[in-house]
């Protein structure tokens, strides 16, 4: 892990605050759900 921003709460996903499937690619930190969507604004369409 590559500590580049320090989140308020590392638990949880950061649009929702779930804490179940939470993904951390891309610098990320968000639920499934929250990702697709964060993918699709950032261009990422390889994950559904
Ligand atoms: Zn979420």
């Amino acid at each position: 892990m590559k500590p580049k921003k320090h989140f308020g709460r590392k638990d949880g996903c950061l649009r929702c605050g779930r804490k179940r499937g939470i993904v951390r690619r891309y610098g990320l930190h968000v639920c499934r759900q929250c990702f697709r969507e964060v993918a699709m604004d950032l261009g990422f369409r390889k994950y559904q």
